[in-house]
């Protein structure tokens, strides 16, 4: 440039100590693939009268920075250029040429499927720039079929809770299986089928060895009709209630074998009954079941209110229409922690919502 422009009196600056030396001559150049360059700058300082050479540290550089960066833009034989607030000049680009860059950017061979934000940082530093690349970075990365497979799990909830309301012991049961276990057990159980009562919070479960519908039900008439004891869970204090899952069900505190061993007060008294007397205690324990019931509907009432409070404060709404393309969270789970299938996609697809429920509940069918 300064050639054309006729100047003889030119001072270079230069941040490289070594380019610098080698061109004033008081270092050689050894790098074979450097001695071109060389010469070919050697030749272009001949043809001005004055040259000064010297060194300065990168940071004071910002000058021939910004000019060099004019220079390698013009190499390029753009027709438009355009200068950012961190001083860099980038190529505009039209429609075509910025939906090619970000396709190569983002998914091409060297494209790292990178977030909306990075890829248009990404795009930007190499010096492209056209006036909505932002918000065309960011629909370009939601579209991508790529990412979509193996986007992570959506840990916000989409609706909010909806508490189960009950106000009797039995009343309704919450079953869920887990599992599969590995290793197995001894006796090769995989699963386990757990039930939790709504109100009392008592607790059964049963281990499987695998989870089949005749087991499943012959495991709900159990829980229908409670016989065994889970005495360490169903004696465990309940926040949610106030009270113990035994003591709700049967009007008293469960007497534990230690406390029979270890006599409590409560042991010493009705030892000290005859039967008829204990019968008498009974009956009014029973009497005032009720009351305790009562007392821990408005307890799990309020506790339902806290919890539903917490958990509104992370809903993120997300309804889907009928007719919209949705994947699926993909059947086992995909944790790659565990499982180390890093590479396998987390989603399965696509499918076309039919129907649409209540609470966040659709039906879909293969797209
Ligand atoms: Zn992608």
């Amino acid at each position: 440039m300064a050639v054309e422009m006729g100047i003889q009196d030119l001072d270079v600056y230069g941040d490289s100590q070594l380019v610098i030396s080698q061109l004033l001559g008081e270092y050689e150049v050894k790098k074979e693939d450097l001695i071109p360059y060389h010469k070919h700058a050697s030749r272009l300082l001949d043809k001005f009268d004055i040259v000064r050479l010297s060194h300065v540290l990168r940071s004071a550089n910002k000058m021939a920075n910004a000019l060099a960066g004019i220079a390698a833009t013009l190499a390029l034989g753009a027709e438009e250029t355009i200068r950012s607030f961190d001083k860099l000049w980038s190529r505009c680009l039209e429609d075509e040429e910025a939906a090619k860059t970000i396709e190569e950017f983002h998914s091409g061979i060297y494209g790292a499927h990178q977030s909306g934000s990075k890829l248009h940082e990404r795009i930007k530093r190499m010096g492209y720039y056209w006036p909505s690349m932002v918000q065309d970075c960011m629909e370009f990365v939601k579209k991508c079929e790529a990412c979509q497979f193996h986007a992570n799990f959506i840990h916000q909830p989409p609706e909010p809770l909806h508490p189960n309301v009950t106000s009797l012991p039995f009343e309704g049961w919450g079953l869920d299986v887990f599992g599969p276990i590995t290793p197995k057990s001894s006796g090769v159980h995989a699963y386990t089928l757990a039930a939790t009562d709504y109100f009392s919070k008592w607790a059964e479960a049963i281990p499987l060895r695998e989870v089949e519908k005749r087991k499943c039900c012959r495991f709900h008439s159990h829980i229908s009709s409670i016989g065994m004891e889970y005495l360490k869970e169903s004696t465990t204090y309940k926040n949610a209630t106030h009270s113990t899952p035994y003591a709700l069900v049967y009007g008293v505190e469960a007497v534990l074998p230690l406390k029979l061993q270890i006599p409590s007060l409560r042991i010493a008294i009705q030892e000290g009954l005859t039967s008829d007397e204990n019968d008498k205690l009974r009956l009014a324990e029973l009497e005032a079941l009720d009351e305790k019931i009562l007392q821990a509907q408005q307890k799990l009432q309020c506790y339902q209110a806290r919890m539903s409070h917490a958990f509104i404060k992370k809903v993120q709404p997300c309804s889907f229409q009928v007719g919209d393309m949705v994947l699926a969270v993909s059947r086992p789970i995909i944790t790659s922690r565990k499982t180390g299938s890093k590479f396998t996609s987390k989603w399965d697809g696509r499918y076309v919502v039919r129907e649409v429920y209540t609470n966040g509940a659709y039906e879909i069918v293969d797209a």
